[in-house]
């Protein structure tokens, strides 16, 4: 089994983690997240 490990959770990570799911079903993903929140980018002002 492939194992992939993903640094990155906000934009670039979790798309290249669906990209690797789509080329791979059976490969053990994993993405590892500094901050609280996963997929959420920067553009919003949250102020
Ligand atoms: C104010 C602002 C407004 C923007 N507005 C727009 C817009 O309107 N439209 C648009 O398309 N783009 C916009 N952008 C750009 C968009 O937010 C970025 O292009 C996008 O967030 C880049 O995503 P990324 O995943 O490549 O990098 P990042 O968003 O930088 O994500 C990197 C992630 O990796 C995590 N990380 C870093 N180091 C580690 C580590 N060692 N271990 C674990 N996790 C780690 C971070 O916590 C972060 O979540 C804006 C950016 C800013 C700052």
């Amino acid at each position: 089994m492939t194992k992939i490990v993903v640094i990155g959770g906000s934009a670039a990570g979790p798309k290249a983690a669906a990209r690797a799911r789509r080329l791979d079903e059976n490969a053990e993903i994993t993405i590892i997240q500094k901050s609280p929140d996963l997929s959420m980018a920067s553009c919003r002002d949250f102020s």
